[in-house]
């Protein structure tokens, strides 16, 4: 819906996650008319690389059965390179720009930098776009700025602190891509639209929330990256903290990106830091066949390594609707399946009439196969008077079967480019989740805290079930499945 035309500039343009997400997500929203019709798609890295073949390596990670439409995209597509600390590369790129969007003036234009780059040039290019590629008077200017947001507490500020000396907080995307996830944007429409949960969605009725991450690989002998970060940065102090804020949240006044964003932030306010007795922390070792390599068998990770690449740990959110709930976040590689889900469970029945009641569990499960299902009870059908664990399902693959899930990224990019702010991280909420994190990942850390052991392919440390339980999870076992047939 822009007027004038709309540019988007991908840096790091040779890299991974340009190729890998970056340009698919703008394939997807171009083949489905999304894109606005002036749109132009710059490339940016320090590599020379011929316009040919740079489409051809875009082109290699886009599936797709419309060829036509892909020649399409790929007209949109060029490539300019320059380095990220140098004037003259950045005057060559605004000269570039204008050039692709056919006049000087800036008014009625929209350019959004994409910043697939490593942290270590953060600083670097974000100032030199703004130097010489920012629009003045009557254009847009989006900044989209792509995890690690820092280390720790100290980190994330002061790269906060240099972006903000150049850029204003609404035109900053800090992307995390768990909020664009189709279940998780469907979370806020499963609490708020419905009366049956907004009634249930507390203290009273709710006994602990698991939010899970489960990864069946291991680092693959690319771990040297991993290494650095572990995995509570990677998944935990992000991803799985961002669902948590959205399952905890009270209703915001209107669906605006400052009033969501402005709850979430309460529930990280009402979050003290975690300690080290409210964590898990595991490393895995070679699977029990010995086919699959341990994680200190990765020859990029430092010898003697103590990250930790499994943590559980429990939140204590201190307001009216949750105090004393505990909410388990947990993630881990090389584990028995990979799964991401959020599993909420109800207090017992009070006054039950029937021994073998089980609690109630709804299930949200984000990936694989998306689903939502309550777990329950019913009478076992015909003259038994037995109880059955049954569920309500709604399984997406079957309620929606022509439907296309859109890719995290795809639903992202499309936000920043209406100017949607809902589904990114806000500066004062990522400040609040370093500091829970941080006095915790400090003392791991300083301290080389011995993660426990658990092998390749199995559940995690013996140590996360007992902690699960200990914070009130009941596990039941006589739950049967019937898979669907599609
Ligand atoms: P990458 O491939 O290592 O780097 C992207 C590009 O940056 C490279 O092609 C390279 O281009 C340039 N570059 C690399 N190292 C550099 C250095 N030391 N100094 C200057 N330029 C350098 O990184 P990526 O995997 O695409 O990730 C980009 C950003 O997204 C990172 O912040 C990463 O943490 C984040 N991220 C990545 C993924 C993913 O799936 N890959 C997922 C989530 C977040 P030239 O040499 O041609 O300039
Ligand atoms: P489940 O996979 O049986 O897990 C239930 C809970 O028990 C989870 O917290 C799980 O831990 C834990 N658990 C599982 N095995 C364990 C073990 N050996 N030791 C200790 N704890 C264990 O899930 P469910 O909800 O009862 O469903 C059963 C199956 O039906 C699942 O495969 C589910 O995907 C399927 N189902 C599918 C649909 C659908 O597609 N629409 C609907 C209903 C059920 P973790 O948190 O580590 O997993």
């Amino acid at each position: 819906s822009e007027s004038g035309p709309t540019t988007i500039v991908v840096l790091g343009a040779s890299g991974d996650l340009a190729f890998k997400k970056t340009y698919p997500a703008l394939f997807g929203l171009f083949a489905n008319s999304f894109l606005p019709q002036t749109v132009k798609i710059v490339g940016y890295a320090r590599s020379a690389i011929a316009l040919p073949d740079f489409r051809a390596r875009v082109s290699s990670k886009i599936k797709t059965t419309d060829q036509a439409a892909l020649d399409k995209f790929l007209q949109l597509c060029t490539y300019v390179s320059g380095k990220y600390d140098d004037a003259p590369s950045f005057q060559n790129l605004n000269a570039f720009l204008e050039d692709v969007e056919g006049t000087k003036d800036p008014k009625g234009k929209t350019r959004v930098f994409y910043m697939a780059l490593p942290p270590s040039v953060f600083i670097p290019a974000s100032t030199g776009l703004k130097h010489w590629c920012y629009l003045g008077e009557g254009g847009k200017n989006r900044l989209v700025v792509e995890k690690p947001f820092g280390k720790d507490l100290a980190s994330s500020q002061e790269l906060g602190t240099a972006l903000a000396a150049n850029w204003k907080e609404e035109e900053i995307y800090r992307i995390d891509h768990y909020l664009g996830k189709e279940m998780v944007k469907s979370l806020m429409v499963l609490r708020f639209a419905n009366v049956l949960f907004g009634a249930i969605w507390n203290r009273n009725h709710i006994n602990n929330v698991q939010i899970t991450f489960k990864e069946k690989f291991g680092t693959d002998g690319r771990g040297g990256y991993f290494d650095e970060f572990g995995i509570i940065r990677d998944i935990m102090q992000n991803h799985l903290l961002q669902v948590l804020t959205i399952l905890a949240m009270d209703r915001p006044v209107t669906l605006s990106a400052e009033d969501v964003r402005n709850e979430k932030v309460k529930v990280l306010r009402a979050i003290k830091p975690l300690t080290l007795d409210e964590t898990i922390l595991g490393q895995y070792t070679a699977s029990a066949d010995k086919k699959e390599p341990g994680y200190l068998d990765d020859p990029t990770v430092p010898h003697g390594s103590t990250t930790p690449t499994y943590a559980a740990a429990v939140f204590k959110i201190h307001n009216e609707r949750w105090e004393g709930v505990p909410f388990i976040l947990k993630c881990g590689k090389a584990l028995e399946e990979s799964k991401v889900e959020i599993r909420v469970q109800f207090n017992d029945v009070a006054g039950n009439l029937y021994p073998s009641t089980v609690r109630n569990e709804l299930v949200i499960r984000l990936q694989p196969k998306e689903a939502v299902y309550m777990k329950l009870m019913n009478k076992e059908p015909g003259l038994s008077t037995d109880l059955h664990v049954t569920e309500l399902d709604l399984s997406y693959e079957k309620r929606y079967k022509d439907a296309k899930i859109p890719d995290a990224y795809e639903s992202l990019i499309l936000d920043c480019l209406k100017g949607d702010h809902s589904n990114f991280v806000r500066d004062d909420e990522l400040e609040l989740a370093w500091k829970i994190f941080t006095p915790l990942l400090h003392k791991i850390e300083g301290e080389k805290i011995q993660p426990e052991l658990y092998q390749y392919g199995s559940r995690g440390p013996a140590a996360a079930q007992e902690f699960i339980e200990r914070h009130g999870f009941q596990r039941d076992s006589s739950y049967k499945w019937v898979p669907h047939t599609p």
